[in-house]
């Protein structure tokens, strides 16, 4: 996936740009891993920064592929630190992007592969479904399991991720081996296609 330009910060949803073209939306808990991944799948070095300070207030950053083609950095989730109004405020927000945005064609999901299916991620991956969002779950730092628990892992995921959404693709990813690199970079450029 090659990036064309960084294109803007946005404070919230409303800012974002026009809702034309295509986007695909990538989202996380905190420390999923998810500068990371963006930056491996894109081949860059810090397009998305790593290690935010938690509770601060993140911002939506937009990375432009080609003209209306966008990747959308949605902000971490699950800082224990913030305050459940914000929390509340937040996800009212993300359920109303992926449920408006009418050129969201993709999610992409990311977890620790040793600690997937919190809550939040339950709910978001019950939100995309009602949206009728593909989505895309990446089980992320990958390197951190032997291959077989890690196989197990992804199995097991994927048996719960398919009870609650039609259209979803479970994948283990590491962006220090770029273990799933080539299918995560398949399956997202598919969705620009069109
Ligand atoms: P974000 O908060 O979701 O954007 O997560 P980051 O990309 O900042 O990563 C959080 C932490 O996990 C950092 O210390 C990364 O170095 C580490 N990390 C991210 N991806 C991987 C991976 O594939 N393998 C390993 N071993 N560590 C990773």
């Amino acid at each position: 996936l090659h990036v064309a330009k960084f294109e803007l910060s946005a404070p919230d949803i409303r800012r974002l740009p026009a809702d034309s073209g295509i986007e695909v939306a990538f989202a996380g808990r905190s420390n999923a891993g998810k500068s990371s991944a963006l930056n491996t799948l894109t081949n860059q070095k810090a397009l998305a920064r790593t290690s935010k300070t938690p509770g601060r207030t993140q911002l939506i950053n937009v990375f432009d592929i080609r003209e209306n083609r966008r990747l959308i950095d949605l902000p971490g989730y699950g800082f224990a630190k913030v305050p459940l109004e914000m929390k509340k405020k937040w996800q009212k927000a993300l359920a109303e992007y992926l449920e408006k945005r009418m050129s969201l064609k993709g999610l992409v999901l990311l977890m620790d592969i040793r600690h997937p299916l919190k809550d939040l991620d339950v709910d978001l991956i019950n939100w995309a479904n009602d949206c009728q969002l593909p989505t895309l779950v990446l089980l992320t730092k990958a390197d951190k399991l032997k291959p077989g628990k890690r196989n197990s892992e992804v199995l097991q995921v994927r048996k719960k991720c398919v009870t609650m959404h039609d259209n979803i693709k479970v994948q283990a990813f590491s962006s220090l081996t770029k273990v799933g690199l080539e299918q995560a970079t398949a399956a997202i450029s598919d969705w620009f296609i069109n």
